[in-house]
């Protein structure tokens, strides 16, 4: 399918902070991709926690397995929507490299720990992951990629950090959020590729770890429908069948929703490119039913899973453990490696501990508390 006129063209890219020639036989939004691919940040995202944490389960999702479900659902709904497939991917695969180990929990902890000090949010932190922490050229820091792709995996940004970054990159990835615009069809759709995905996973993994049931979880509208549809299609079937087959019907749904509702907002608000997009109100989107039924899933999983005892013992530990790194580090500078200490002794101490901590993996963290605490919390 040819490339819609609202798609993201990469041969009209806004282009890269530093200035590049173009490649020989790829776009610029496939060479991001690859760029992200071949990263150090992405390669982290194996052992990192979605919400099980990476050793309770060799089957669990963790942060890459959560990415790359993310990128195909992007992909199949963008494809039949003319966007830009590589600049789905590229944003899809990068949307999570920001996250801390230990999930949400660690995010949480490392904003406490950095309140004095400017803050930490994840989406922030993807930026700087790409901008600046990842290490691998010559002539620059991070990644260099485009501006679309950098759009896209700004996805939340509060008014202090767009004030902040519109100073250091003028009309750059802060501006729409000071302008109240929108980002890209490809990123919009990033956002809620990511929400479809981990609503359904969250689902699979709550019931594989026994912490959910279906009995329990045929009370969440969403899922009794598709639960039903199974059951009245295979009326003997149970058990992780059943499971798998009420996900399946869950996600087809809200993919074929999602992009019967995109194109008729698409259709009424008749956009005629990207730039266009961008000054809409958000075309890309559920229809209001399934935005209901997606929301009350949400709050489901929010209450009976993300809140669940166990994994909230779980989230404590996680916490010391981040916490008390933190402060051994901001103490004792000398325990960062050679290239922390490097931007340390750069006068922000709390920064340089909190991207390093950032970007370790959930059993490096556990280890190096192990190591410098004595402690043994998992
Ligand atoms: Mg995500």
């Amino acid at each position: 399918m040819p490339l819609a006129p609202y798609a993201c063209h990469a041969s009209r890219s806004r282009g890269r902070r530093v200035f590049e020639p173009a490649a020989p036989t790829r776009s610029e939004f496939q060479r991001d991709r690859d760029r992200i691919i071949h990263s150090t940040a992405f390669r982290r995202l194996v052992y990192k926690t979605q919400v099980f944490l990476n050793h309770e389960g060799d089957l669990f999702r963790t942060r890459l397995t959560h990415s790359l479900e993310v990128a195909q659902l992007g992909r199949s709904i963008g494809r039949s929507l003319g966007l830009d497939e590589d600049l789905i991917e590229a944003v899809a695969l990068a949307h999570d490299l920001g996250h801390t180990p230990f999930g949400h929990a660690g995010q949480d902890v490392l904003d406490e720990c950095m309140k004095a000090h400017g803050g930490f949010e994840h989406n922030l932190q993807s930026l700087r992951v790409v901008d600046k922490l990842e290490q691998r050229y010559p002539a620059f820091d991070g990644l260099n990629l485009c501006f679309e792709t950098r759009e896209g995996i700004l996805k939340h940004c509060a008014r202090r950090d767009a004030l902040h970054l519109e100073e250091i990159e003028p009309g750059g990835v802060g501006a729409r959020f000071l302008l109240g615009h929108q980002p890209s069809l490809e990123a919009q759709l990033c956002n809620l590729a990511d929400e479809v995905a981990y609503n359904a996973h969250d689902i699979d993994d709550g019931v594989r770890s026994g912490l959910l049931d279906l009995e329990q979880l045929a009370t969440v509208p969403l899922v009794q429908s598709y639960l039903k549809e199974a059951l009245a299609a295979y009326p003997a079937l149970q058990g992780k069948r059943l499971l798998a087959e009420t996900i399946r019907g869950m996600l087809s749904a809200q993919v074929y929703d999602i992009i019967d509702a995109t194109r008729s907002a698409l259709q009424a608000a008749a956009v005629a490119d990207v730039e266009e997009v961008r000054q809409a109100p958000a075309l890309m989107a559920f229809s209001p039913a399934m935005r209901a039924a997606s929301t009350e899933l949400k709050r489901f999983l929010f209450a009976h899973l993300y809140r669940h005892p166990q994994v909230q013992t779980t989230r404590m530990r996680a916490e010391q453990v981040l916490r008390d790194l933190f402060r051994i580090y901001v103490a004792e500078p000398g325990q960062l490696p050679a290239e922390y200490r490097e931007s340390a002794s750069a006068n922000d101490i709390p920064r340089a501990c909190a991207d390093y901590i950032a970007g370790m993996t959930d059993r490096f963290a556990i280890r190096e508390h192990q190591r410098l605490t004595g402690l043994t919390l998992f």
